[in-house]
């Protein structure tokens, strides 16, 4: 029988009993790798009242407690990290070095947990009127909950609830269902770390379950991550219910490569950033804009582009894995036919790729179009593929345009040997994270996730100091005390607070 994967529930794993389940699969071969429930109603209230409870006890737990539970966790998770990439490669494809890359960038947010405590400190100001003082308090939330996509399930949990939790909220936390094995042992791992019970619950599902939580009177925030449609029902449904809400959303990341930029290191920054991860990243580049004369480049870059394949996880040679499932890999035919129907030059077709070792696999070869223009559906729609859409224009500020005029902002980049031309494309573009001679800039938890427009609802983004403000309220004191002889105490001689 196929590992029934469990819930997390109050200190618990139980086994759900929902008699409804969802297969997980390994993309590269079709092994069934075990089941996962749709939690019962009952059970998403359980998970929700056993975080409710342990609030009321996590909140006064002393920060620098909390602190060290994620130090813990942050050394549980470094010495199981290839362990965790291996659970990873199996349940999304991924190849053991971009398994390992998300776990290690989840990791970084966890170290950046141990440290909240100054990231919690609040304002003080003296005398802001005669013997008055005020100052301000970051007090967390209650339950928060987290749901999270298919494509870094180590990296984009681990945004989350150690976070929230070290912050002094409790948490519920919803993976996605195409690949809960690596959240099972994140979770797992923060047992042994020494959790305490409630803390962390996990459910399983899809939309009813995400429903739920979304419309429960006990839930507080919402951590999501994943598509546009879905993040844009989640963002309405949770804040017309009264949470707060975050929604990390889907994206069409633009390079733009100007003549005078470094040809070999752009063109091979622009393969990775395309086709790794078989483009199933939410910072993916997936559309080139050549700059005058670069355009001369595009042979090179289909010869380049040429090398890249797909293949196994253990495969050293394989530069990226199959697509996650077999709707997804559709969507991905699907748009590729098109494309070529809507007129655009297939110079490079992936449709057809086959891995012989292994002939059941989700595989897409890269693919390369030119001649696109923005009417077209494969510019249109996020393929989530290793698919890369190359638009020339002739001037920088044409360029500037184009991205603009996309209605995604997550992630750019721009190639260059002019600072001139850098500092206007990061003051002019409409987009939350931008690269300069870098591909994909993911910035690092000191920083926050700062996607814009269509790849963003909220105000306050994933990790860094922002987070921490999305979990937590500002409470401000303003406070008199009138000193009289009366009132002085013995002083305390001890060292003990
Ligand atoms: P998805 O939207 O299908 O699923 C994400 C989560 O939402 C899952 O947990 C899923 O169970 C849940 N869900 C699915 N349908 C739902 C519904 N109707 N109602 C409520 N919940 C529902 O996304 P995915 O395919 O797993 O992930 C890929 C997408 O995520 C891409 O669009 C990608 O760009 C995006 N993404 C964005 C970021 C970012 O930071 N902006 C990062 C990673 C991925």
């Amino acid at each position: 029988m196929a590992l029934q994967v469990p819930l997390f529930i109050n200190g618990e794993f139980v086994q759900s009993g929902s008699s409804n389940k969802l297969p997980v699969i390994n993309p590269a071969n079709q092994q069934l790798l075990a089941e996962v429930p749709l939690a019962t109603q009952d059970e998403v209230d359980a998970a929700v009242a056993s975080a409710k409870q342990a609030f009321a006890t996590w909140r006064n737990v002393p920060v620098s407690e909390r602190a060290r539970l994620m130090m813990r966790y942050c050394a549980l998770l470094k010495e199981h990290h290839d362990e965790l990439a291996e659970i990873l490669s199996q349940d999304t494809g991924k190849t053991f070095e971009d398994a390992k890359g998300d776990v290690w960038r989840g990791i970084e947010v966890v170290e950046q947990a141990s440290n909240v405590g100054s990231n919690l400190m609040g304002e003080t100001l003296e005398n802001v009127a005669s013997g008055i003082d005020s100052y301000s308090y970051s007090q967390p939330l209650g339950v928060c909950v987290g749901i999270t996509p298919f494509n870094f399930p180590a990296m984009i949990p681990l945004w989350m609830y150690p976070l929230a939790i070290a912050c002094g909220n409790t948490f519920v936390l919803k993976p996605s269902e195409q690949d809960p094995l690596t959240p099972l042992r994140l979770v797992e791992l923060f047992v042994e770390a020494g959790a305490p019970k409630g803390v962390l619950n996990m459910v399983h599902g899809g939309a009813d379950q995400v429903n739920q939580l979304l419309q429960h009177p006990d839930t507080q925030a919402i951590s999501f991550v994943g598509s546009s449609k879905v993040g844009d029902h989640i963002y309405r449904a949770g804040t017309d219910a009264g949470k707060r809400v975050q929604c990390m959303m889907g994206a069409k990341n633009h390079m733009v490569i100007m003549p005078d930029a470094d040809k070999n290191a752009t063109l091979n920054a622009l393969v990775g950033a395309s086709v790794g991860a078989a483009g199933q990243r939410c910072m993916a580049i997936s559309v080139a804009v050549f700059v005058g004369d670069s355009k001369l480049w595009l042979e090179e870059l289909k010869e380049r582009m040429s090398q890249a394949r797909p293949g196994a996880w253990d495969d050293a040679g394989a530069s990226y894995g199959p697509i996650i499932s077999k709707p997804a890999y559709d969507k991905v035919l699907r748009l590729i036919a098109q494309g070529k129907a809507e007129g655009a030059s297939c110079l490079l077709d992936g449709s057809d790729y086959q891995v012989p070792a292994l002939p059941d696999g989700n595989w897409v070869g890269p693919t390369l179009f030119s001649d696109v223009s923005t009417d077209m559906a494969i510019y249109q729609e996020e393929i989530f593929g290793p698919v890369l859409c190359c638009i020339n224009v002739d001037t920088l500020d044409e360029a500037i345009a184009l991205v603009n005029d996309c209605p995604y902002g997550n992630g750019t980049s721009i190639f260059t040997a002019s600072g001139g031309a850098a500092r206007k494309y990061q003051h002019e573009i409409q987009v939350g994270q931008v690269g300069i001679n870098i591909p994909i800039p993911v910035p690092l938890p000191f920083f926050s996730f700062t996607g814009w427009r269509a790849s963003f609802r909220g105000d306050l983004h994933a990790y860094g100091k922002q987070a921490v403000r999305f979990y937590t309220e500002t409470k401000t004191i303003t406070a008199k005390w009138t000193h009289t002889e009366s009132s002085t105490k013995q002083p305390n001689m001890s060292i003990n607070l």
